[in-house]
């Protein structure tokens, strides 16, 4: 079946016991047996709890992927796959990371003797001179954050598998209705479903999608093992949202392509970063892997004086500045103190995380209010 109907329906039956045709919020902790032992596949709601379930299904089959299982945020789920790495093991990941992916590498399991590399992964070569016998994972983030930058998946699977690594995708910013990590070669998809999946800013939730049999076996007795998985309100959230995921998207990307050329034309804005411009580093890569460029666009004010940025986030209306992204709606950015916070000024700068670069989160709103909004804030 085709994206938009498995968003709607895939892991959802009606409710046997009702007929209800939205799953319930089964808000349990454990499940009566007949006998010990004797149970209907649910035993206690850490290991299994029905709503997840269906939350897990369904995103299995929008990323194409055998299995799904879902964390209670999306550094939990990163937390998980790191885990899957004993001490010694060697990662090789992009360097224009999300910050809280950056932070719970460098920060917490450097010090269980996992050694991290980071790389803008512009070539294989630049990846390939990284590779170490120790290394056992590829850590993908594209397009990137806050920068818009395109990795060449493919290319990177290509990597991992002459080497023996796995290949971790973070498809936060793409969603699944625009990429498919696992299509392309990726061992695990994984996700922030707190944003474009739940795209309604109102829960805090993480996915991840393989396809491979022991690395889910692996994962699933961490999620259990471990502990940090979502309630059956929170599932129920993502479900629904989901079911709109792709008609948002759809927005999304007209808006951002719409503000990103407003943007481009503009005196008082610099560079405009939007991998659906022809003259984008990524733009050949990002036509061949994704299906459309995304709700996102990054830019620099001409001026590289902080207040300058402060200002034009302080008169947007519209575009609330708020830290997150991915909602119905738009939301404005200031990576250097906002998300990239947590990164040291030497790294962020090398990234391109300048003083007076802005990220929008382009909402479903309608455009011709959100231009109005960006013009009032850059006069
Ligand atoms: C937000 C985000 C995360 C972390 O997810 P949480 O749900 O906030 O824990 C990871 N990766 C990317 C790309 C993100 O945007």
């Amino acid at each position: 079946m085709k994206f938009a109907t498995r968003a709607i329906h895939a892991g959802q039956e009606p409710d046997p016991s009702t007929g209800a045709i939205m799953v319930p919020v089964y808000q349990t902790s454990t499940y009566v047996q007949d006998g010990p032992g004797a149970h209907k596949g649910y035993e206690y709601a850490r290991t299994q709890n029905p709503t997840r379930t269906a939350l897990e299904a369904n995103i299995a089959s929008l990323e194409n992927a055998r299995y799904g299982l879902a964390f209670a945020s999306g550094m939990a789920a990163i937390d998980a796959i790191v885990k899957l790495l004993n001490p010694g093991d060697h990662v090789i990941s992009t360097s224009d990371l999300y910050g809280g992916t950056y932070r719970i590498f460098t920060k917490v399991f450097r010090k269980y003797g996992i050694s991290f590399d980071f790389t803008p992964m512009s070539s294989p070569e630049e990846v390939e001179a990284l590779l170490k016998p120790s290394t056992k994972m590829i850590w993908v983030e594209t397009p990137t954050n806050p920068m818009l930058n395109i990795i060449d998946i493919a290319a990177m699977a290509a990597i991992a598998k002459s080497s023996g690594a796995w290949l971790v995708v973070d498809n936060t910013f793409a969603s699944p209705y625009l990429q498919s990590p696992i299509d392309l070669g990726a061992d695990i998809a994984v996700h922030s479903a707190t944003k474009y999946i739940g795209g309604h800013s109102d829960l805090i939730s993480g996915v991840l999608a393989t396809s491979n049999e022991t690395l889910y076996a692996d994962l699933k007795f961490l999620q259990n093992s471990c502990g940090a998985v979502p309630g059956p309100q929170d599932c129920f959230l993502a479900l629904r949202g989901i079911k709109t995921l792709h008609i948002r998207m759809d927005r999304h990307c007209s808006n951002a392509a719409e503000i990103a050329n407003f943007l481009k034309d503009h005196p008082a804005v610099g560079d405009v970063f939007w991998p659906g411009f022809k003259d984008h580093p990524g733009h050949e890569i990002a036509k061949r892997q994704m299906r459309n460029f995304g709700g996102m666009v990054s830019f620099r004010l001409r001026s590289d004086r902080m207040e300058d940025a402060e200002r034009v986030l302080k008169r947007s209306k519209l575009f609330a500045c708020a830290e997150s992204l991915g909602g119905v709606e738009s939301l404005i950015g200031h990576p250097a103190t906002m998300t990239h916070g947590s990164i040291p000024a030497e790294e962020r700068a090398k990234t391109g995380v300048t003083d007076t670069l802005i990220r929008l989160s382009v909402g479903i709103e309608d455009s011709i209010d959100l231009i109005a909004d960006l013009e009032y804030a850059l006069a």
